[in-house]
């Protein structure tokens, strides 16, 4: 069939990407689902700093390459073998889980190793492409491809969701809540009412700080931009600072994630974790920064670092419990998305991200 869709040319091109447009958008050919797969109709899509790496070269992947990850849709058309039925609303995750592994059998601690394979080649899990425009192979992104009308997925790069969970909810479930809450949960483990810094308030960010808040932590929120502080501020945080005012300040937290991706930001998220606590990084920088840490204050204060891929997430086991606490009025996911745009405006969205302005951009396709 033949679609619409926004195909990332060429990495590295200069900012501002809206005058470079490192993006096209146009029509593709997608094959239909083979076994094992889905063809999602996509109703809602969202700007991540994961695709914005690809964007920019900090992650290297094969081009020309359809972009985006974090999309909600509906199933129209299934490969032999799904389990699931036509019209069912899925979310979207960017790491398919083979179940056969031994990441796998991880507890969501390690990747798929499949599914690595196949995000890092621009395959589905399957080792296919179902992407084509003038007859050349276009290759995925992280096994979904959702700046687009519609995808073909694998059956395992996909979370059910019932129809309650609106479109725009369901896909800020599959990267930003999956990956922030992941690592509150899965990755930090806190006691009941402790304390939970978070660095770094981009959609990553912002879904840990405030999953902690409906579980009850007390949260402090630091990011260099005074709006994201302020937006901390009404979405539950307690305390928020700049990067310098925290470090001036001398604020620590038994446990710190660090969400901003970028090595000073490590350093900070580890002098800012109390004695005795846990400092989690899930951002990710150029694959060649490196940071500055003490290995003696490490063993004198008994501190534990934990990196956190995904949010150490087994999604069909997680989305569920963030949809209760959706339900619950308890995690207002809508209160993430910062902004609409149109597909056509996709290279202006990247700037936006780049500058750290936005939070979640979300591309609508009624
Ligand atoms: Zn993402
Ligand atoms: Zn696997």
């Amino acid at each position: 069939m033949l679609i619409t869709g926004a195909v990332l040319e060429e990495i590295g091109r200069p900012r501002p990407y809206s005058e470079s447009r490192p993006i096209t958008v146009g029509e593709l050919d997608l094959d239909g689902p083979g076994s094992g797969e889905i063809l999602v109709k996509i109703e809602a899509a969202g700007l991540c700093h994961s695709d914005l790496s690809v964007v920019d070269g900090n992650r290297r992947r094969p081009v020309p390459l359809l972009l985006g990850h974090e999309a909600a849709g509906i199933i129209v058309e299934r490969g032999a073998g799904v389990d699931l039925r036509i019209g069912q609303r899925v979310v979207m995750t960017f790491l398919p889980r083979c179940g056969e592994c031994a990441g796998c059998a991880t507890d969501g601690r390690l990747p798929c190793e499949r599914g690595t394979a196949a995000n890092g080649a621009g395959e589905l899990l399957g080792g296919t492409r179902r992407l084509q425009r003038n007859g050349e192979a276009v290759n995925h992104h992280l096994g979904v491809s959702a700046f687009a009308t519609h995808a073909v997925v694998s059956r395992r790069s996909v979370v059910t969701v019932d129809d309650d969970v609106p479109p725009e909810v369901a896909a800020v479930l599959g990267c930003a809540v999956l990956t922030g809450g992941g690592a509150v949960i899965n990755a930090a483990k806190p006691a009941p009412a402790q304390t939970i810094m978070v660095i770094g308030l981009g959609g990553v960010g912002m879904a840990a700080l405030m999953v902690a808040v409906a579980l009850g932590h007390p949260v402090i929120g630091v990011d260099a931009i005074a709006a994201k502080l302020e937006r901390a501020l009404e979405l539950g945080a307690s305390r928020v600072y700049s990067p310098a005012e925290a470090s001036e300040a001398g604020v620590t937290a038994g446990i710190v994630i660090e969400a901003a991706g970028h090595p000073r930001a490590f350093e900070l998220a580890v002098a800012a974790t109390a004695p005795g606590g846990t400092t989690v990084t899930v951002g990710l920088p150029n694959p060649s920064a490196t940071s500055t840490i003490s290995p003696l204050t490490l063993v004198a204060e008994a501190r534990t670092i934990v990196g956190s891929y995904l949010g150490s997430a087994v999604p069909e086991r997680d989305i569920p419990l963030f949809v209760k606490l959706w339900r619950e009025g308890r995690l207002p996911v809508e209160e993430l998305v910062s902004s609409r745009i149109a597909l056509a405006d996709i290279n202006a969205g990247m700037d936006a991200l780049a500058d750290g302005t936005a939070v979640r951009q979300i591309i609508r396709f009624e």
